[in-house]
């Protein structure tokens, strides 16, 4: 049990090396009490004239105090006893399997559901329709020089999943010690500690194709197998128990599916409908993709310190009420580029994705409010994709065969005129003057309008000429659910079939879908032995 240090603060240009004597001493512990001492949170208060950083450390003793030694610093504000948060090993189930484990998608679900299964001796064979990773990020390389799409593999299909030309933002709010564990093997894989602290970790599409990578070849050296350009297009189910998948390369006997798709797998939502997967059509988050200099935010969030300190690429959080509906910021992207997230040429969609040293120049990210399925047009569990599609669609006619972002100066966009001619755009496709207010529901662009004038009293000059405004953000969640049980994980009425991730509609980012998969690879794992 760790005796936990908090609220230690430091300003921007601090010495991190005295963190760990101020805790101790604050704690009253003397540096032969203790067996080790870690970094356990670093994040940065904002809220006063000057940031500082505020740091928590926990720090573990030699040996056990006994009950009476845990009010020794308790009477101190911060500090307090807390109780570890390490996962329990797995006790294995005995229910026999005659084949081994498949996962459908190497997202961040897919990819931490086989390496818990291959951790625990499971075999697992992980199938996705796209491409391994050199091949492509070939083939997105291609699609700039080309103008061609490859609808099995892009931004979104292929190894690592839409996880893997991210920003790679590890964030996560979740008390799930399985949250931490995940965190843990991101850490490992990377070689950066602050991952494991820093309350905002970041690693950049670079680094998570390393990490990417790396676990591939964990699973793969404890049996585990891929296989890649390899789509599923089916599932047997008789009599409410899974017997194999059917896909591009021939059929898979199986009865066990941890099933991955991510958002995008619009044609495997409605493969699923007709073999008999209960779906339900679920709220998501739609609107615009917005784009600053990064200098701008920089000044805004770190005020005159900006340019003396050399301090990362400055993010931003926004919201507002506009009538009482939300509309915020969603995954903002420092130093980074806005990207055509699409699979499928008619459909365009934006999104954002960085490298590790946030270094474009540009501050992009999505400005959202929610959109529920009563307000969908179409009923029924696909009326959120539809009206996605809808709007992808339009989109997509503007954006012409290079891709190019459908886009409005943000002043002219607020002043409701047409823009002539916009600033520069990270984007490495370009962007073509357009009205984009058609690209969304009509109520999503006045609320979007509403809440601009809010955002630059919070950020004075937001509404700026120097800003783009392109879209439409139509994917920042998926607009269905796959339901399943709550204790098992299963598919409603399915044995073995596992719906997870945020194809599933059971999580919003690459932690929380890693968490999804971790979680029902411990179900399988509890329930049955090992294959032979
Ligand atoms: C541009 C961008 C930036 C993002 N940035 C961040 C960020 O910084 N931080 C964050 O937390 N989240 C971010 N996200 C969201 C995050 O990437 C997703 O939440 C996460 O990847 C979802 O994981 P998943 O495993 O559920 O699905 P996905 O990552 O979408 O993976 C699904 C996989 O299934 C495969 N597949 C689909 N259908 C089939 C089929 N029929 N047969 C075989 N294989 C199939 C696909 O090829 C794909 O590889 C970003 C998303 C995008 C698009």
């Amino acid at each position: 049990m760790p005796l936990r240090v908090s609220q230690i603060r430091m300003p921007l240009d601090g010495d991190e090396s005295q963190v760990i004597h101020r805790a101790l001493r604050r704690a009253g512990i003397s540096a032969d009490e203790i067996e080790s001492v870690e970094l356990v949170r670093k994040s940065m208060d904002r809220r006063r004239r000057v940031p500082e950083f505020v740091y928590t450390v926990d720090i573990h003793l030699a040996e056990e105090p006994q009950a009476k030694e845990r009010r020794r610093g308790q009477d101190q504000k911060n500090v307090d006893w807390v109780e570890s948060t390490t996962l329990n090993p797995l006790t294995r189930g005995d229910e026999k399997l005659d084949h081994r484990p498949v996962v459908l998608g190497q997202g961040p679900a897919g990819l931490f559901a086989a390496l818990v299964l291959a951790r625990e001796g499971f075999r697992p064979l992980v199938v996705d329709r796209g491409s391994k990773m050199n091949r492509r990020v070939g083939q997105i390389e291609e699609f700039y020089r080309q103008g061609v799409l490859n609808p099995e593999s892009n931004y979104l299909f292929g190894e690592g999943g839409a996880g893997t030309f991210s920003d790679g933002k590890l964030t996560s709010r979740s008390k799930d010690p399985r949250a931490r564990a995940v965190l843990d093997v991101f850490r490992k894989n990377s070689g950066m500690d602050t991952v494991g602290y820093y309350y905002r970790p970041h690693l950049g599409s670079d680094r998570v194709r390393v990490v990417v990578a790396q676990l591939r070849r964990e699973i793969e050296s404890l049996g585990g197998a891929f296989r890649y350009d390899c789509q599923v297009t089916g599932l047997d189910i008789r009599n409410g128990k899974l017997r194999r998948i059917f896909t591009s390369a021939g059929e898979i006997p199986t009865s066990i599916l941890v099933c991955a798709p991510g958002h995008s797998a619009r044609d495997f939502y409605s493969g699923l409908l007709q073999d008999g997967v209960a779906l339900e059509p679920k709220a998501f988050q739609m609107g615009f993709r917005v784009e600053h200099p990064q200098d701008f935010v920089d000044a805004c969030i770190y005020g005159k310190m900006a340019q003396d300190l050399n301090l990362e690429p400055a993010d931003y959080r926004l919201s507002a009420q506009v009538k009482g509906e939300g509309v915020f910021s969603f995954c903002m992207c420092p130093g980074g580029e806005i990207i055509p997230a699409i699979h499928d040429p008619h459909h365009f969609n934006t999104n954002g994705m960085s490298s590790f040293t946030r270094a474009t120049g540009f501050a992009n990210s999505g400005l959202v409010t929610t959109i529920f399925p009563e307000q969908f047009e179409e009923k029924g569990p696909l009326g959120g994709l539809r009206l996605q599609e809808r709007f992808e669609k339009r989109a997509s006619e503007l954006a012409g065969d290079r891709y190019q972002l459908p886009a409005q100066r943000l002043d002219d966009f607020a002043a409701g005129r047409p823009s002539l001619e916009l600033p520069p755009t990270s984007c490495r496709s370009g962007a073509i003057p357009a009205n984009i207010e058609p690209l969304v529901p009509s109520f999503v662009g006045a609320r979007i309008r509403s809440a601009l004038q809010r955002f630059d009293r919070q950020m004075p000059g937001f509404i700026s000429a120097h800003a783009i405004l392109c879209g439409p953000e139509a994917r920042s969640s998926a607009p269905v659910r796959i339901l399943r049980e709550s204790d098992t994980l299963e598919a409603l009425g399915i044995t073995g079939l596992f719906p997870v991730g945020e194809g599933a509609g059971y999580a919003g980012g690459i932690i929380s879908a890693a968490v999804d998969g971790w979680r029902a690879a411990e179900t399988v794992v509890q329930r049955h032995a090992t294959p032979q």
